[in-house]
């Protein structure tokens, strides 16, 4: 009963920890993993590995000190995309049931998130977003059979800055890509591409040009690409001739910026980066705000939380992927990764 309880104050916001392994060139190098106990499905516990003086930056008072954490789900870095994924599935079920669905990959660079949200090229490692893009179609079809036709548009886009960029179109640049409150739920994004899909190839292809176009970005600004959100949304529409229903479900798969706090002098340096780390702030706050059922939400203190105005709160469903790294000398950001991730749990 206290369970059910529980999940029903939380409503729809679920928060998933991911540790990632230690990459085979960090094996080579032999770096220092900090502690990690796997206490049971939902909780972990960390503490500073002990000889670490050499590299860890970690002061002398959290050594030794154990932390424990809870989520809904603790993945192990032998979890594999698929296992993530098993998780994950039902909320593709719910957009094309009509919900409104965010994906969140939180963490700090390096932690692991691209490797989730995109993974690499193989049916094995791939990916939340192909295989979204995959469930989608798959699930599709059993719809179908109950009279749903579906209409699939996708749009690609990155929030550096706090201004957003088309992903689909690279020589968007002139024209500046707006969004407009109207009255009905929806939020119109000026200026934005948004493709119609009607398969899997045509969607994977747009995922590639936005993911090329995102990598030509990252090159022609330094670090632009762990300073950048990079949103994936899907929206499917669907009727029922018969029934004469519509239903509209949005996906949101979201990559976020670094969460890492910017050393002293590269905070000094731009507005840039102030602006970043306002809008993961943001983002918290606005989750708090739901949680706590408060009236006012701060969705218009940045891009990221406007854009998603309409699929955060209310008739949606909220997943906070929470990627980690074993390593000793991320263990200051790993603990700030899991404090941020357990306020908002
Ligand atoms: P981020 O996007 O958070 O900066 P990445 O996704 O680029 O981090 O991951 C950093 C490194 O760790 C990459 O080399 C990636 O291939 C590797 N990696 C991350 N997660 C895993 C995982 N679950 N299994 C194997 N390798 C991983
Ligand atoms: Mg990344």
């Amino acid at each position: 009963v206290l369970h059910n309880t529980i999940q029903e104050l939380k409503g729809n916001i679920r928060v998933f920890c991911r540790v990632r392994p230690r990459t085979l060139k960090e094996i080579e190098q032999t770096k220092p993993l900090c502690n990690i106990n796997f206490i049971d499905d939902c909780t972990i516990e960390v503490s500073k590995s002990d000889g670490s003086d050499a590299i860890g930056s970690c002061s002398r008072k959290l050594r030794g000190i154990k932390q424990e954490f809870s989520f809904d789900k603790v993945f192990t870095p032998n979890a594999s995309q698929a296992d993530v994924f098993e998780e994950l599935s039902l909320l593709v079920q719910s957009a094309l049931e009509g919900y409104n669905v965010c994906v969140f990959a939180y963490g700090q660079t390096g932690s692991g998130k691209t490797y989730t949200m995109e993974g690499e090229c193989g049916l094995q490692t791939e990916g939340m977003i192909p295989r979204t893009v995959r469930h989608i179609f798959k699930e599709m079809k059993q719809f179908e059979l109950l009279g749903w036709e579906y209409h699939i548009e996708a749009s690609f886009l990155e929030i550096y800055n706090e201004h957003i960029v088309d992903l689909l179109d690279s020589q968007s640049k002139t024209h500046e890509i707006r969004m407009v409150d109207n009255k009905s739920q929806d939020l119109y994004v000026s200026n934005l591409r948004v493709e119609e899909i009607h398969s899997p190839e045509e969607l994977h292809k747009c995922l590639q040009t936005a993911q090329r176009n995102r990598a030509v970005a990252a090159t022609q600004s330094n670090e632009r690409s762990s300073r950048s959100h990079s949103v994936t949304r899907i929206r499917l529409i669907g009727t029922h001739t018969i029934k004469q229903e519509i239903s509209i479900g949005n996906l949101n798969l979201v990559d976020l910026a670094g969460s890492e706090r910017l050393k002293t002098e590269e905070a000094v340096r731009t507005t840039e980066t102030k602006n970043i780390n306002k809008s993961l702030a943001n983002l918290g706050n606005v989750i708090l705000a739901l949680l706590k059922k408060q009236e006012h939400i701060p969705y218009r203190n940045s891009k990221l939380t406007h854009l998603l105005m309409p699929s955060l709160g209310g008739n949606s469903k909220t997943l906070m992927l929470l990627n980690i790294s074993p390593l000793d000398e991320c263990y200051n950001e790993t603990l700030n990764s899991l404090r941020f991730a357990s306020n908002v749990n």
